[in-house]
């Protein structure tokens, strides 16, 4: 499938722009205030007892900015963070490694901490828990098992998915915070803060119509600005104007709610294949040519949050305002049955 310039999901092109423009202090980050509120609740506490700081569970659509709060935390807990990913610790011996080289209040992070695999998992339980690695020594019935103690570290975890997370692991996590998708305004503020860091002049309402289509995810917002900033150094001198903006903003198709082809492609498909549905997100995955986790994990959520599709017990529906979106009429269905009582 061809790359999305709205994906939230990071790609090679955002590694450089990510690091010069992530937020390194709690005070840089925008938005979220609820959890930045909490965690600095947390962080203060920890700090106040001399302690490492709960295990914590950062959870919610990619590009929202949960790898830019475990950065956070390290820097303004004062301590050191060790990044990896639930695919990339691939055996138990993995994670014992990283685990054996963490010091004192350290954080590990790991992101997409879903996708770990149950023999991973079940080392990390005692090292939640008790800060212990076992180690089990030989095989069958002369086995023994050696227990090595860690030095009390934080787990932060970042999951799309909070619902494959395993009982056992979520119960672990001593804070879990839900990261939502930005408010216009707050987009907004981070593109103001990214055009000053990347030193480019923007008027007000360039930035409006940017966050207009960012769908709410300060990747895709910072993303577009980049685009939209090339344009503009290409085309007109480098400022930003409203009408450059607009003009940049319509070469890269996607439409002034920050939908772009796959989405349509999503609502079309329950339309044209399932009458509007219900239908199963296997089944539109499998219609698309996605993976159900991709859909469910990426795509989803901004059109749910945009109202136009809904969830119901047998499947997802596509809303009346989809259909107005699209420019389709709205086909009436019939209401289901009322009971009726005769007095
Ligand atoms: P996630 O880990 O949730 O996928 P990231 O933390 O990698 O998301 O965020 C993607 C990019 O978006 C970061 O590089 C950062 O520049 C920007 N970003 C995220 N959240 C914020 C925020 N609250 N304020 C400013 N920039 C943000």
């Amino acid at each position: 499938m061809a790359e999305r310039i709205i994906s939230a999901k990071p790609r090679e092109e955002d590694q450089a722009l990510d690091t010069s423009l992530r937020p390194r202090r709690l005070e840089d980050f925008v938005g979220q205030d609820k959890v930045k509120e909490n965690l600095r609740i947390a962080m203060v506490a920890a700090q106040g007892r001399g302690e490492a700081l709960d295990h914590t569970l950062l959870y919610g659509p990619p590009g929202l900015g949960k790898t830019t709060l475990a950065g956070i935390i390290a820097a303004e807990m004062g301590v050191n963070i060790r990044v990896t990913s639930g695919p990339a610790v691939e055996r138990p011996g993995d994670l014992a490694a990283i685990l054996t080289n963490l010091k004192q209040n350290d954080i590990l992070f790991i992101d997409e901490i879903h996708r770990l695999s149950r023999g991973v998992e079940e080392v990390l339980y005692p090292a939640m828990e008790d800060y212990a690695l076992d180690i089990v020594l030989g095989k069958g019935p002369g086995a023994r098992s050696l227990r090595l103690h860690l030095p009390r570290f934080t787990l932060v975890g970042a999951t799309t998915r909070f619902a494959l997370l395993s009982p056992p692991l979520r119960d672990r996590f001593g804070a879990v915070y839900r990261l939502d998708f930005y408010e216009e305004s707050a987009i907004e503020v981070i593109l103001s803060r990214s055009a000053y860091i990347l030193g480019v002049e923007m008027e007000r309402e360039a930035a409006r119509e940017m966050a207009k289509r960012a769908r709410g995810t300060p990747r895709v917002a910072n993303r577009l600005l980049k685009r939209v900033r090339d344009y503009a150094q290409v085309m007109a001198q480098g400022t930003i104007t409203h009408e450059v903006a607009l003009e940049a903003l319509e070469r890269l198709e996607v439409d002034h709610r920050g939908l772009d082809d796959v989405d349509h492609k999503v609502l079309r498909t329950i339309i044209d294949k399932f009458d509007g549905g219900p239908v199963g997100l296997e089944t539109i995955a499998a219609a698309i040519s996605e993976e159900g986790d991709t859909i469910m994990g990426v795509y989803e959520p901004y059109l749910l949050q945009l109202g136009f599709l809904g969830r119901t017990p047998r499947g997802r529906v596509v809303t009346r305002l989809a259909y107005q979106h699209l420019g389709l009429p709205y086909p009436e269905k019939p209401e289901s049955p009322q009971p009726s009582f005769w007095v």
